[in-house]
């Protein structure tokens, strides 16, 4: 589990301003983890609680988001 990001970051905007990553698992199918495009999201709307869906499946996916000096 990532720690809580301390910089304010709510929405789509502010994850791509902050170079954010989010990234979905899903379970049905196998966890196999899917980087979300940011760029494709409406940047004012707040990611927190939204429900991210499989492409493939259709179920819904957990959700981590990384901050940039995360990633190693
Ligand atoms: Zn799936």
């Amino acid at each position: 589990m990532p720690d809580k990001p301390t910089i304010e970051t709510r929405t789509f905007g502010d994850l791509i301003r902050e170079r954010f990553k989010l990234t979905g698992y899903c379970r049905p199918c196998g966890m196999v983890s899917r980087e979300l495009d940011l760029e494709k999201m409406p940047p004012d709307e707040v990611y927190i609680g939204r429900r991210f869906v499989c492409r493939d499946c259709g179920a819904t996916m957990e959700i981590s988001v990384s901050p940039p000096a995360w990633g190693r």
